[in-house]
């Protein structure tokens, strides 16, 4: 494992913090500016702002430059999520398009694909959601009923989708479909690309516990999808619905190294103001969620350098799913055994921290949230049998 950075890459981290320092507005990093947006509000600045950064150079940092990247290394691009986490600069409003479908079209897409998709996804011009969950199809993905019948040159797809991420702002949706009813489960399918905007597509969005509309279900009556926007072959969406998900388990996790290690800080100074840092336990408990955090950014560090030299994760990133969204959700039970049972919803906000005060709802919605990332991109018990299975090479649970 190599801990140092080489000099052009120390080089792009200046670059990238004076940007940052030049045109990330200040206002935004403020205690509670986010929470008080309305969702289309906050939407629209993080599409633009995302934009901007890509015009600027900061986007697709290890996509090679004929698809409008910086053609940089897979260190540099983890270095900018680290960055941007460090600036409090705001999410991606893209993710599931640039992390996941982006890096599968460039392995195994058409050359109509690559120029169709990339640039204009690296722009925001296009927003991806990801249409791989239904009802009866979660965690058993081979079971996906949505069908394509084919039609001449286009399929015709029936069928619905559900929990589907960014549903309300999407354009554009990569889903798994079964187009040959005949074949056995896992080879009927095909990945298609289908236009939201098209005729016979109903977005309902989900409204969840905390007000919001993250996701929501997809409905297709009919909706035409042509051929030619099948990614990874027809017939072969199993394949590339694996390879997809191998991104997005994840091949670094810096970044998110980077926002939980800020979260924990800030826990800690709640804890101090409300006195609870005496308590053995949760000192005990702290201290915990320390360690585990420096075995993710070494596993980070760890992924990273298989990654340089060349190393083709597949199915060893179910190892840095599994050790980010554990790491993460159990940072927060910490929170909630800090602020423990006297600290109520409505606790004014800011009261807390020596830096001026600490968004006291934010990390009660980052908790909230924490209790998902265990389920979405897989399960933790699926990653868990992928990892024993096709990582370790245990016998087959299911055999046994
Ligand atoms: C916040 C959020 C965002 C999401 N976004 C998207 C999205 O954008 N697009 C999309 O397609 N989907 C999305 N999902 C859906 C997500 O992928 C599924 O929820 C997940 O795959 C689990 O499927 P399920 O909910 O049907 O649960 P099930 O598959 O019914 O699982 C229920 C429980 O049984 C366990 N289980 C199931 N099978 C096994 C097994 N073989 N061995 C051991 N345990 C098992 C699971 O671990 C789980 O605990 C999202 C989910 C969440 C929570």
């Amino acid at each position: 494992m190599d801990l140092t950075y080489p000099p052009e890459v120390a080089d792009f981290r200046r670059e990238l913090r004076a940007w940052l320092a030049a045109e990330l507005p200040a206002a935004w990093a403020a205690p509670g500016f986010w929470t008080t947006l309305g969702e289309d509000e906050s939407f629209d600045l993080r599409r633009g702002w995302e934009r901007r950064k890509a015009l600027a150079g900061f986007g697709g940092i290890d996509w090679p430059t004929e698809y409008g990247g910086r053609g940089g290394s897979p260190t540099m691009a983890a270095l900018a999520d680290a960055e941007l986490a460090r600036a409090r600069a705001p999410r991606s409003v893209n993710p599931l398009g640039l992390t996941f479908l982006a890096p599968t079209v460039m392995a195994v897409g058409t050359p109509e694909q690559k120029t169709g998709i990339l640039a204009p996804m690296l722009r925001n011009d296009v927003i991806w959601c990801q249409g791989f969950s239904e009802p009866e199809s979660g965690s058993d993905l081979g079971s996906v009923r949505t069908r394509g019948e084919r039609d001449g040159d286009d399929f015709l797809v029936h069928g619905q989708k559900v929990w589907t991420t960014s549903a309300r702002h999407a354009d554009r949706m990569f889903a798994l479909v079964r187009t040959d009813p005949a074949a056995s489960r896992h080879r009927g399918l095909s990945l298609l690309l289908i236009d939201l905007r098209s005729p016979g597509v109903e977005v309902r969005p989900i409204r969840q516990l905390s007000g919001i509309s993250e996701f929501g279900e997809v409905f297709f009556t009919d909706v035409r999808v042509p051929a030619a926007d099948c990614v990874g072959g027809l017939g072969n969406g199993w394949a590339t619905a694996m390879l997809l998900l191998s991104f997005e388990r994840g091949a670094s996790a810096m970044g998110q190294y980077t926002d939980f290690r800020r979260a924990y800080d800030q826990i800690v100074e709640v804890a101090r103001a409300l006195g609870r840092d005496r308590d053995p336990s949760v000192r005990q408990s702290l201290a915990r969620r320390l360690v585990e955090l420096e075995c993710l950014r070494y596993h980070a560090l760890h992924v990273l350098t298989e990654v340089e030299r060349g190393r083709d994760l597949g199915f060893a990133s179910s190892v840095t799913k599994l050790q980010w969204s554990q790491a993460y959700q159990g940072l927060f039970d910490t929170f909630d055994e800090v602020l423990g049972a006297d600290v109520g919803l409505d606790h004014p906000l800011g009261e807390f921290g020596e830096s001026g005060g600490l968004d006291l709802t934010a990390l009660r919605r980052e908790s909230f949230w924490t209790r998902s990332v265990t389920i979405w991109g897989g399960s933790s018990q699926i990653q868990r049998s992928i990892v024993a299975e096709r990582v370790l090479g245990l016998p087959n649970s299911r055999l046994a």
